[in-house]
């Protein structure tokens, strides 16, 4: 059975590049029927930190990354490390070193495996010194943890960045003296910006809480994070996680450059945003609303989602949402400047937007479709084009040029809000 694991050391919050790692191996289980494990490299006492751990479980749940069973802690198994540390030492195969325990390691050798992403690797062994197995403060080293765990937890498969690629054949030297099978180890490329540089902040952010903030779907960037490694195909290249687990073959793992590019995931977060279910979008608009600190307690729950029912196919992100639909939740709302100056400034839209708001005023329903009736009737009686009504009138009730449809904006509003905005703008 297929069994792999991802392996957080928890000094610091889900790096993207640490989250495409642990879809990548959740991916692997999940289609093969296999296991996924967690386990977590805490040995460095001083820099790992329990915020930290809980803020990566939190990450990779919401990224929908379950992981089977318990975690499994290093930091609780040092006993276990020591031990296979001194067979090794009693096998005469690794050496004491001050208090520290180091492994032999026998020159004038190649390692060699076929990783699965870079195909054959091979390592003079001339090029890796002695290796420390257990440091002199008792605590195991990465690489001899690794091991140990690895095969401890029969691990079958590694999927790991492109950093450990130099940790691989220290670690098969440790399988070999140990005398166990080493398990499929495969290196993915690391993730990069889009202009070919390490990622970093001004590419976006490096953190997954950071696009969770910003409004990202999970889908949508669990999308975007497949794509920097395994291509699809061009039918698939917005793919739900479900289908993601049913398409995935190790085989199809690629080597070329992973960039992360943001406007690809803004893009790829609207699609997911158009294809989600309203109600399932309310309770995180319902989030971004709270952290804008906007209070929404008063507008019905129907209220609501028939508002997200319109933004929907215009945000690209949830946060987005906020200041496109910031008119409903405040009368003192942002207006655009050059709207103002087009729209708003000249005596004839101020008189256009006066007569509107009687005709708005009169009407018995005040639904989209009578709302435009009374509009498109009074552009006609006035030998205007309905835009010029439009504009000036949009501009008054949301302080923007674009938005919605200015009628539908309009039911939701509510007649009083409108006639309000209308007649404060006629003046
Ligand atoms: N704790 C290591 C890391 O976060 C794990 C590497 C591995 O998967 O072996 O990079």
């Amino acid at each position: 059975m297929v069994t792999v694991r991802f392996a957080p050391s928890p000094t610091g919050y889900l790096h993207l590049g640490s989250a495409r790692t642990a879809l990548f191996n959740w991916l692997y289980a999940r289609h093969t029927g296999g296991r996924f494990l967690l386990r977590i490299e805490d040995t460095d006492r001083t820099r790992s930190d329990p915020k930290f751990l809980e803020g990566i479980l939190r990450d990779l749940r919401w990224l929908g990354i379950d992981w089977d069973g318990e975690p499994v802690y290093q930091s609780q198994r040092f006993a276990l490390y020591r031990q296979e540390a001194e067979k090794l030492l009693a096998q005469g195969k690794a050496y004491m070193d001050g208090g520290a325990i180091l492994f032999k390691v026998e020159k004038g050798r190649t390692i060699e495996y076929e990783d699965i992403v870079h195909g054959k690797i091979s390592v003079a062994t001339d090029e890796i010194k002695d290796q420390v197995l257990i440091k002199s403060d008792g605590s195991p080293s990465y690489n001899f943890a690794c091991v140990v765990d690895d095969a401890n937890l029969a691990i079958t498969h590694i999927l790991r960045g492109d950093d450990h690629i130099s940790n691989t054949p220290k670690q098969i030297l440790f399988y070999e003296a140990l005398g166990l099978a080493p398990p499929r180890f495969g290196h993915m490329p690391l993730i990069l910006g889009p202009d070919g540089s390490k990622l970093s902040k001004r590419h976006g952010g490096v953190s997954v809480e950071e696009y969770r903030k910003e409004g990202f779907l999970p889908e949508a960037l669990v999308n975007h994070l497949i794509l920097l490694g395994w291509f699809p195909g061009e039918e698939h290249e917005i793919l739900a996680p479900e289908e993601a687990v049913r398409l995935f073959d190790i085989a199809d793992l690629n080597a070329v450059q992973a960039k992360f590019d943001i406007q690809k995931l803004r893009w790829l977060n609207a699609e997911h945003i158009m294809r989600k279910k309203t109600e399932d979008l309310l309770p995180l608009i319902k989030e971004q609303l709270s952290a804008a600190g906007l209070d929404f307690a008063g507008l019905g729950g129907d209220h609501l989602l028939k508002l997200i029912d319109l933004y929907k196919v215009r945000m690209k992100t949830l946060r987005e949402f906020v200041s496109l639909t910031e008119c409903f939740f405040r009368d003192d709302f942002n207006v655009e400047e050059e709207g103002r100056k087009k729209y708003l400034d000249k005596a004839e839209s101020k008189e256009n937007i006066g007569l509107l708001a009687d005709r708005l005023e009169a009407l018995e329903e005040f639904t989209a479709a009578a709302i435009e009736e009374a509009c498109r009737r009074l552009a006609e009686e006035k030998g205007l084009k309905p835009v010029s009504l439009i504009h000036p009138a949009r501009m008054a009730v949301s302080g923007r040029t674009s938005g919605a449809g200015l009628f539908e904006m309009m039911e939701l509003l509510g007649r009083e809000k409108v006639l309000t905005r209308l007649r404060g703008a006629s003046r």
